[in-house]
């Protein structure tokens, strides 16, 4: 029996077999979780109810996260199968794609700033609200998924970096809001790997060549050292962890140069 049997879960964020949300979603199937996903659109529809078939669920929802009624049908839903939830995953970010390359002082603008900021890291604290009726007495778990261009100035990442560091921030504020009632709120920093979301990013392939011969690890992490790390964090194993960032990241954040 799995570490996380009996445990129900919803994933928001798959879009493709590369979405570091299908890592999670597969190493909390391997332990024991019942899924449910959502799906931004109708274009990404059919992929997620096929994805969904793979791992034995047939609870998808459309859920577009800027759009609150879409929000708050995800958890009607849900109430109605399940009556209640252990685990939420959040993993969705977007920032135009004008905001992700070049120099950021000369390309952020208030429309970007405000579409990253609702859309990466709003919508998490949006989600969590409309989760904690459902987490009462169930010791529930949040989880969200960040990066190191939280903390420090990246090439290209800008604007998103900025919308990073207000999602951690959201998540320490979850994790004090929701603590009294047994819930808890962590976040997980991945390193760089190659998802949709990714392709965005200017030169993504030399981050990934330079965190390859820099981490102590030397190589990059993939989408499933992220789903387990995910799978252990959203558990009873993890009861005593709450308003973290755990970096998955072979342990790039730790290093300042390599020669
Ligand atoms: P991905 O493209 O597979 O996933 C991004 C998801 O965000 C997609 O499922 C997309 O549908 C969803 N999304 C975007 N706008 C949305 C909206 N308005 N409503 C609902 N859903 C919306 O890419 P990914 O890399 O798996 O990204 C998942 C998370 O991991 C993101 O928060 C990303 O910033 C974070 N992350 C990624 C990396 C990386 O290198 N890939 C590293 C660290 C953190």
């Amino acid at each position: 029996m799995g570490f996380l049997a009996g445990k129900k879960a919803l994933i928001v964020g798959v879009a493709s077999k590369r979405s570091i949300a299908w890592g999670i979603a597969q190493a909390m199937h391997e332990q024991g979780a019942e899924l449910a996903f959502t799906f931004q659109n109708e274009r990404l529809q059919e992929r997620v109810v096929s994805l969904a078939a793979d791992v034995g669920s047939n609870i998808t929802v459309a859920c577009d996260v800027e759009d609150d009624a879409a929000i708050e049908n995800v958890f009607t839903s849900l109430s109605a199968q399940w009556g209640g939830l252990d685990i939420l995953v959040h993993s969705v970010a977007y920032a135009p794609a004008d905001q992700l390359q070049g120099d950021f002082a000369q390309v952020v603008n208030r429309d970007g700033f405000r579409i990253a900021h609702d859309i990466s890291s709003y919508s998490f604290a949006a989600l969590a609200k409309h989760a904690r009726p459902l987490m009462q007495g169930r010791n529930g778990a949040l989880l969200t998924l960040s990066y190191l261009g939280a903390q420090r100035a990246m090439p290209n990442y800008n604007v998103m970096g900025v919308a990073k560091a207000s999602l951690e921030a959201t998540t320490r504020y979850l994790a004090y809001a929701l603590g009294p009632e047994g819930i808890r709120a962590n976040a997980i920093s991945a390193g760089p790997i190659r998802t949709l979301a990714a392709a965005g990013i200017g030169n993504f392939r030399k981050m990934l060549d330079f965190v390859e011969a820099t981490a102590p690890l030397r190589r990059n992490v993939s989408i499933e050292d992220v789903g387990n790390a995910a799978a252990f964090l959203c558990s009873d194993l993890a009861a005593g962890i709450t308003g973290e960032v755990i970096y998955v990241d072979g342990g790039f954040n730790t290093v300042a140069m390599n020669l």
